[in-house]
This record gives C-alpha cells, sequence and structure tokens, in this order.
C-alpha cells in the first residue's frame, strides 16, 4: 500500500493538506538528482588527487553515517569505530592474499565479494559481543569502555603474525565487478559512492519507520521508550552493530583502494577524527556524515600543508585546530553544520501522507464495565531512610476514573512508578488483570495494557506530533529493521500513522498533527502525552497531573474526553492537584499524605472528611 497515496474525502482536512513551504523550491528529489549527476562526472572531470581525496571522503562518510545513528539519533558515543574499520580491511586482506587457508574458511579465498560477506558477519559477531558488555555501562563509561576495546583492536591489528604486525599487508587485488577491474581510483570510486548513497537511503528508510522512532526514543530516556513497549536494549543493540558494519564495509573498500592495510589508520585517533566528522557535520542527520567527512577531509588536506609551514615544525597540528573547532561547534551550533546548509537550500517541505485506505489496527478486547483492573495490595517504597508509598492500597475497575490526590511530595508519582513497572515496591503487590506485575519491566506491563502519561513531560521535542504519537503504536506493530530499511513495511506503517493521526484528532492536536513537538505549549504537550498513551490501544490509563498547564477550555476539553474514554470502558487513574476539574470528574479519590492513604471514597465524601481538609485542603473551606 502506497502511504502517500493522495488521500480520499472523509479524513479530516488537516491531515490531506501536503502543506509545502515553498512551492517554487525544488523538492529533495530534484537536489538529490543534480548531487548524483555531479557525482557521475566527477572522476571524468576532476583531476585524480581529487577524485582520491573524494574517495577518501566517501570512505569516511560511510563510518561518520554509523556514528550518526548511534551517536547523534542514539545518543551512544563510542570512540572505537576505527577498529570495526580495521577488521573488514584485515579480514578482506587475510582472505585475499592468503596462500594456504584453513579447510573450513577455504571457500572464500581470493574474492574480495566472499571476503565482503565473512567481513560483516565477523563483525556482526564481534560487534554483539563486545555490544553485551560494554551497551549496558552508563553516563561516561560507555565512551570510555569504547576507548578500550578500540585500543585493544588496534593492538591486535599490529602484534598478529598473519596480519603482517606493524609492517602490515601487500598485494590486497582489486574488486572486479562482473568482470570489470576496479583498480584505478576514479573506478573504485562509483562502488564507494555507491555504497555510501545505499547506506545513506537505507538509513534515513530505517530512521523513518516504526523501528527507527523506537531508535530515536532512546533519546528521550529509556523510562518513556520502555513505557510504549520498545526494548532499548534491542534497540540500541541494533544501532551499534549496524555503524559497526558499515565501518567494516568502509575498511573493506579501503583495503582494495590502497591495496595494503597497516594498523595505523585504525587507531584510537582515527576513531576520534570519525567522531568529530558527524559531530560537525551534524550529528542528528544522514547527510550530516557526508558534510562532516567532506569538511574534515579537505581541512585536514589543507591543514596539513599550511599548518608545519606558518609554524616552521612538523607535526600533526591540525588536531588542535580540530579540537578548537570540536568545542566551537558544541558550543554555537550544536546540530553541525548540516542544519545550517539545509537552510541556504530551501528544499519543498513534503509531509507524511495519512492513508485513508489503510486498514485500522486491531484493537485489544475491552474488559467489562466494573471489571477490577488494577489492584495495589499494601504497596511499600523506601529510598533509603525515606518511606515514599506506606502501605498503599488501591483498586481501579473498568469504566471508572479515580483520583489519587494529596499535597506535593506525598508519594503519588512513587505510586504510579510502582503500578507501572518504571520502579519495583520495596514490599506488597500490584495485580494488573488478575496478573501480578510488581518487578515485571515496564515493557512488559505496557504489553499486557497499561499506558501512562509523565508528570515530567518526556517526548522527543524535534520530531513531529504525528511520529511522537506514533510511538505509543509501537506494540502494534512488528515490522523491524530489514523491512524498514528496504520500505517493505509501508503497509503497517501506514496503518500506524493512520492510528497515529486518529487518536491526534480525537484529543484534539490536528491542527498540529505536523508541528515540532517541542513548538507546543507545555499543556499541549501533556495532550500529546495522553494521545500516545491511547495509541498503544490500553485499558487502563495513569495520568500524572494531565491538566497542569491547561486553559480553562483546553481542561473542559480534557475532562469530556476522559468521559468519553469512560463511557469506553477505560480505566483511568489519574493524579491531578487541579480540585475543581478532579471533583468534578472522577468517581472515586484515594487521598495521601507523607506516603499514606489517608482517605478514600466519592468525591463529596472526601471534601468533607477532616482528615483530607486538615492535611490538605487545609484553610480553604
Ligand atoms: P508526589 O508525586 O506526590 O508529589 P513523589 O512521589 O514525587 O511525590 O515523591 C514522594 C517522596 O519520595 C518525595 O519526598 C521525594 O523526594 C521522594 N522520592 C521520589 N523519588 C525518589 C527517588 N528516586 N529517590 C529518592 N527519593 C525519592
Ligand atoms: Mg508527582
Amino acid at each position: 500500500m502506497n502511504p502517500r497515496l493522495q488521500t480520499e474525502p472523509g479524513t479530516p482536512a488537516s491531515t490531506t493538506v501536503p502543506q509545502t513551504r515553498r512551492s517554487n523550491a525544488p523538492s529533495t528529489r530534484t537536489v538529490l538528482a543534480v548531487f548524483l549527476a555531479a557525482l557521475a562526472f566527477a572522476p571524468m572531470v576532476l583531476p585524480e588527487f581529487q577524485v582520491t581525496l573524494l574517495n577518501y571522503i566517501g570512505l569516511y562518510a560511510l563510518v561518520a553515517l554509523g556514528l550518526v545513528l548511534l551517536t547523534g539519533v542514539g545518543g551512544l558515543t563510542s570512540f572505537g569505530q576505527a577498529a570495526f574499520v580495521g577488521l573488514g580491511a584485515y579480514t578482506t586482506a587475510v582472505l585475499t592474499t592468503a596462500t594456504e587457508l584453513p579447510g573450513w574458511i577455504a571457500w572464500a579465498a581470493g574474492s574480495p565479494w566472499l571476503a565482503l560477506l565473512v567481513g560483516l558477519v565477523l563483525t556482526a559477531v564481534v560487534a554483539i559481543l563486545i555490544g553485551s558488555i560494554t551497551l549496558r555501562l552508563s553516563g561516561h563509561y560507555l565512551p570510555l569502555g569504547t576507548i578500550a576495546w578500540g585500543i585493544s583492536l588496534y593492538f591486535l591489528f599490529g602484534t598478529m603474525d598473519i596480519l603482517g604486525g606493524h609492517t602490515g599487508m601487500t598485494g590486497i587485488p582489486p574488486i572486479s565487478l562482473f568482470g570489470w577491474e576496479l583498480d584505478k581510483g576514479g573506478e573504485i570510486f562509483y562502488l564507494i559512492w555507491a555504497f555510501l548513497l545505499a547506506a545513506v537511503l537505507t538509513t534515513r528508510n530505517l530512521l523513518d519507520s516504526r523501528e527507527g522512532r523506537a531508535i530515536r526514543a532512546l533519546k528521550g530516556g529509556m523510562v518513556m521508550a520502555e513505557a510504549m513497549g520498545v526494548n532499548t536494549s534491542r534497540s540500541r543493540m541494533v544501532i551499534f552493530v549496524i555503524a559497526a558494519l558499515l565501518a567494516c564495509a568502509s575498511g573493506w573498500l579501503y583495503a582494495h583502494m590502497q591495496r595494503f592495510v597497516n594498523p595505523t589508520p585504525f587507531g584510537l585517533h582515527i576513531g576520534i577524527e570519525y567522531l568529530f566528522m558527524a559531530v560537525v557535520g551534524g550529528a542528528g542527520h544522514v547527510w550530516g556524515a557526508l558534510v562532516g567527512a567532506g569538511v574534515i577531509t579537505v581541512m585536514k588536506q589543507w591543514l596539513q600543508d599550511l599548518l608545519p609551514q606558518l609554524l616552521g615544525a612538523s607535526g600533526n597540528f591540525e588536531v588542535i585546530v580540530f579540537g578548537i573547532m570540536m568545542v566551537l561547534i558544541l558550543q554555537r551550533a550544536r546540530d553541525g553544520i548540516w542544519p545550517l546548509l539545509a537552510k541556504l537550500v530551501p528544499v519543498r517541505a513534503v509531509h507524511k501522507q495519512i492513508s485513508a485506505s489503510a486498514e485500522p489496527l486491531a484493537r485489544r478486547p475491552m474488559p467489562a464495565k466494573g471489571e477490577l483492573i488494577l489492584e495495589a495490595k499494601n504497596v511499600t517504597r523506601k529510598f533509603g531512610g525515606l518511606v515514599a508509598n506506606n502501605n498503599m492500597s488501591l483498586e481501579v475497575r473498568a469504566g471508572e476514573i479515580l483520583a489519587l490526590i494529596g499535597p506535593n511530595g506525598a508519594g503519588k508519582s512513587t505510586m504510579f512508578n510502582q503500578l507501572s513497572g518504571v520502579d519495583t515496591p520495596s514490599a506488597g503487590e500490584v495485580l494488573f488483570r488478575g496478573q501480578p506485575v510488581a518487578g515485571k519491566d515496564s515493557r512488559e506491563i505496557a504489553r499486557m495494557g497499561m499506558s501512562r502519561t509523565f508528570q515530567h513531560v518526556k517526548l522527543l521535542p524535534t520530531m513531529s506530533v504525528l511520529d511522537n504519537v506514533a510511538i505509543g503504536a509501537h506494540m502494534r506493530g512488528s515490522r523491524s529493521v530489514l523491512p524498514s530499511a528496504w520500505r517493505l513495511d509501508r503497509a503497517e506503517e501506514a496503518r500506524l500513522l493512520k492510528e497515529a493521526a486518529r487518536q491526534i484528532e480525537r484529543v484534539g492536536l490536528g491542527e498540529h498533527m505536523f508541528a515540532e513537538a517541542g513548538s507546543l505549549a507545555l499543556g499541549q504537550q501533556r495532550i500529546l502525552e495522553i494521545a500516545r498513551a491511547l495509541a498503544a490501544d490500553p485499558c487502563l490509563l495513569l495520568l500524572d497531573e494531565p491538566a497542569a498547564g491547561l486553559r480553562y477550555k483546553e481542561k473542559e476539553a480534557l475532562g469530556d474526553l476522559l468521559r468519553r474514554l469512560r463511557a469506553e470502558g477505560m480505566a483511568i487513574l489519574i493524579v491531578e492537584h487541579d480540585m475543581d476539574f478532579v471533583m468534578n470528574l472522577v468517581d472515586r479519590v484515594v487521598v495521601m499524605e507523607f506516603g499514606e492513604k489517608i482517605a478514600e471514597g466519592l468525591p463529596d465524601e472526601v471534601q468533607k472528611n477532616p482528615a483530607v481538609l486538615e492535611a490538605y485542603l487545609g484553610g480553604v473551606e
């Protein structure tokens, strides 16, 4: 099914109008076509030296692209990518030059293409091994970990006899393609750039998919991603392996371009340079990899000539300039050069189309009204000496709204975290639809039909409202990496987007569908979180202060929405400070103070309860 299909009448206007920024501006396709044409002619018109430079740019960009995915999009910093480049280069060097190979691998001898295959498999295995150890590290420890294995692999290349030690290996044959031997710079040029373009396009496809949203959600915080059903460890591993495979492919091309390898280009300092490229180019954008590789490579060439002349001494002075540049970029243009360049070449902005004909997603059967959905029994949570929840019990039924109220610091958000699996109770039991869930991952609980919003809004500010809400529908799709990269996921993607659009309309954010989520007012961002929670098709909704920051009309609309959901049989647990809002809406109220339940009952009863008046509403009446 084609997601760009023109929508039919019947869907709301805001989703059908393709909003164009400048109608006479060229489309992305035109810009890309001009770029491709220039590339195709480059080796015929440029001097050999510049063709070589372009080859290097292509090779570096391939590695930097992996870092865009890993660091820029996924937020995982790696200094070790050069080692994976080395793995690709040495694998092909050994397999294509060896005179005698052990029997089990002899089939791959002599053919660069088979060596590429072996290199990719080997790299994937090594990346999974390294990843399963280092990706668990958090904060600064992860980059430090990548330095450690980066250095280890580098020394391995230099010390293994079979790899020629520090002198390296010579006699690597050129790659041949359908009988055409790519033994000149102007020939392998086409292969390098074909690899790069294919990698850029597949990476872009991947990012624009269910899997890609899960990857981008990593930066919005693990808690949010897991609560939407994303397996964050898996997503981290996926981008780590992809980045490693891109580096390996670059190493393979490099080895056959140079026709010899030694350990130098695979050391830590080059690993740092790759990271420079990604950051300078624009670590969040696929084309940033190319820009970064281009800028750094050309500058390096130029500085290597210029600086020793200026300073009257030889040395790698360009590293100092790069260091200063990195600091400046991080201070002045966090997103790198690509976004600045993109502004110079205005292209027509084409929004995603919501396909009206996409099949609605399957829904979970809703429990019967009145059925017990959530039951917390004597939940206690201690943080050191502080008892944030003490012996808390509550229950929520289908078709009922329960309010959890209490002064600031009473322990309401902590209770939410115990219920939704973000945190584990120190003691007590939580039953969701009859099953014990305390101690389960929030991802598993989300799958069972519990969905939540956060007191401190957790969304991806630079992604559209549509994409943010579609993260909520993650669990309702199944297409993953390869189908996404090759665009075989479009039918499912259309269904997911249609569902996201439906929820956005439902909560009244239709006119903001394609706006960046970060551009919404805070109150609207809260509403977005509700749409995202609804996109998961829950039977229990946990809302942590949804009305905070809303204007009067918006609160009314929110109240209406929650009443409609209740009428459909949804169970809703809500934490809210606005008493007018709560008392007019909910069926029952649980009041907390100092981590304990001090009252429970109908809104009218609770409002008259002396303990509550004393503790919470003190002075109001
Ligand atoms: P509420 O949502 O009712 O305002 P919280 O549940 O956020 O209250 O907090 C209850 C108490 O628990 C507060 O004293 C808070 O400082 C403490 N608390 C919450 N989370 C943690 C934590 N992760 N570590 C230590 N103390 C915490
Ligand atoms: Mg709170």
